[in-house]
């Protein structure tokens, strides 16, 4: 199999692109997809600081080390979710990436700054399923540390697979009003709400793991263990399997979808949120979403915290 570049031995086949390609050439295919995506969508401006939500998975470290070579002034954000020997290892990814890089990041962990609401604890109390739980305190924790330290713009290492997943989701229940802000920009619609991008949302699961291999990024292999029951993952089997009998098929739903179908969804009128009265972040009642969780969890915590040993 020959470079479909540069004609010399090839070290990857893309069946989605029809393309296989040789290690210099597959870095420079991959660096550049990611900058048309953020040219095209207008993700990024030069200049920009930009706060890059990292797990310690392969991508978004792999978006972090993309950006950095890009040029771009970027700073990792690490939330630790509380959730055991997953949250341990993948903070000790992050530290180590950013070491080696000398990349500044900044460690936010829910046990100490959220007053002890690791996820397991928010989702035991609330009894809701741990990802619930877990989406709604990055979501405040990303936010905030957005807004706190100045940045410009919040990018996230969500890839094809998520986003395809997550349309999938949106479709099978016709969330219309979720199907209208599923996009890769998402434009700030309150002052403490800054852009949010998604620069990898067309760049797949694989590619990633092939760009990280070979740029030897050290990266948490295991799962966490609450993805084992999350619904998402049966729409990425299903997704996989589409893909393998018709290879392509993410890529266009995902990019047909932003093309065609998005834009009758966005027609919708969508009020813009409001001060939350609990932590002044964006809200679409008295108070976010967050803040309705926490509060849920204190009501539920009180009478265990009273009653006898
Ligand atoms: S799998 Fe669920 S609980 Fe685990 S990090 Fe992802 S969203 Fe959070
Ligand atoms: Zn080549
Ligand atoms: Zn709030």
């Amino acid at each position: 199999m020959k470079c479909t570049r540069c004609r010399a031995r090839a070290e990857v086949q893309l069946r989605s692109h029809n393309a296989a390609f040789c290690r210099p050439c597959f870095l420079f295919v991959f660096r550049r997809q990611i900058e048309r995506a953020i040219e095209s969508e207008k993700m990024l401006g030069r200049g920009e600081r930009i706060l890059v939500a990292v797990s310690g998975g392969k991508d978004s470290l792999a978006l972090w080390d993309v950006l950095a070579d890009l040029g771009h002034d970027t700073t990792g954000l690490y939330v630790g979710l509380g959730i055991g020997a997953y949250s341990e290892l993948s903070h000790a990814k992050v530290v180590a990436f950013a070491t080696r890089r000398g990349l500044p990041l900044r460690v936010i962990t829910l046990d100490e700054e959220a007053g002890g609401l690791g996820v397991p604890v928010v989702a035991g109390l609330t009894r809701r399923p741990p990802c619930s739980a877990c989406g709604t305190m990055k979501r405040h924790w990303f936010d905030a540390a957005a807004v706190e330290g100045g940045f410009d713009v919040l990018a996230t290492g969500h890839n094809l697979d998520d986003e395809a997943a997550r349309l999938l989701g949106n479709v099978l229940r016709w969330q219309t009003d979720h199907l209208a802000r599923q996009r890769p920009v998402l434009e700030t619609t309150h002052p403490r709400f800054v852009r949010k991008v998604k620069p990898l949302y067309l760049t797949s699961e694989y590619e990633t793991a092939v760009y990280a291999f070979m740029r030897g990024l050290d990266y948490i292999v295991d799962e966490c263990p609450n993805a084992a029951g999350a619904t998402q993952l049966v729409h990425k089997d299903l997704l996989n399997r589409l893909e393998a009998a018709s290879p392509g098929s993410k890529l266009a739903f995902v990019k047909d979808f932003q093309r065609t179908g998005r834009p009758a969804f966005a027609a919708a009128p969508r009020e813009n949120p409001r001060d939350c009265e609990g932590c002044g972040m964006p809200a679409y009642g008295t108070l976010c979403a967050y803040c309705r969780l926490v509060g849920e969890v204190r009501r539920k915590a009180a009478p265990l915290a009273g009653a006898p040993a």
